[in-house]
């Protein structure tokens, strides 16, 4: 046991993340606009089982919502998909993880992971 708790700090150390997870869920942005799709409904936060997404909006005086914060722990993640099933606005997609993306435990907020969704599109 102790040998794979070794195992797994080393290579958490040298990937920057947790061996298996392979992807990270980020925000994406309409081409048109350059706005962030996200609504801020918080479905994705509702359904994750790891409490991994927090997001706080409010109503704007013309009805529209405003994305006051959406934060998204890295450390918390496992990598199930829900929240990316769930957003009714294609505004979460996974990006395959890579070892210069994040560093495991970091706390993304929106502006941060809409920047890393700009690898897919
Ligand atoms: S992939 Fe799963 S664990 Fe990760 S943020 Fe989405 S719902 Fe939460
Ligand atoms: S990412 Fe999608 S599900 Fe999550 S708050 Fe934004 S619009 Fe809603």
């Amino acid at each position: 046991m102790q040998a794979l708790i070794k195992r797994l700090t080393k290579r958490i150390k040298k990937k920057g993340f947790i061996p298996f997870v392979k992807r990270l869920p980020v925000l994406h942005r309409y081409e048109s606009t350059q706005e962030g799709r996200c609504v801020g409904c918080g479905i994705c936060a509702d359904i994750c089982p790891a409490l991994a997404i927090s997001v706080e909006a409010s109503v704007q005086k013309d009805g529209l919502t405003n994305v006051e914060e959406f934060l998204f722990d890295t450390g918390r993640c496992v990598d199930c998909g829900l929240c990316v099933e769930a957003c009714p606005v294609s505004a979460i997609d996974f990006i395959p993880l890579q070892a210069d993306s994040v560093v495991y435990g970091q706390v993304l907020n929106q502006e941060e992971l809409l920047e890393l969704g700009k690898r897919k599109s």
